[in-house]
């Protein structure tokens, strides 16, 4: 399954998120607004494994990029 980037308009944070199909509703990760923005997909240009994908959506609000424990504290934020 894909795994898209999105930014939420309301609170401003980026968060990444499993979807099983294009059309489905994604909510912000943080404070469930629909008003959010898709972002191009990290993982297509890192190549990051599968597995690393499912470690990351099953830490809610971590890092994806660098697995700082808190969102914001790494380089790439
Ligand atoms: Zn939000």
């Amino acid at each position: 399954m894909p795994i898209f980037e999105y930014l939420c308009k309301d609170c401003g944070k980026a968060f990444e998120k499993i979807v099983p199909r294009h059309d489905s509703s994604v909510d912000c990760a943080h404070c469930n607004s629909g008003n959010i923005e898709k972002q191009l997909s990290v993982f297509a240009v890192a190549g990051s494994s599968a597995s690393a994908a499912e470690d990351f959506a099953a830490s809610d609000g971590s890092c994806g990029r660098c697995g700082a424990a808190q969102p914001g504290s790494c380089a790439l934020d």
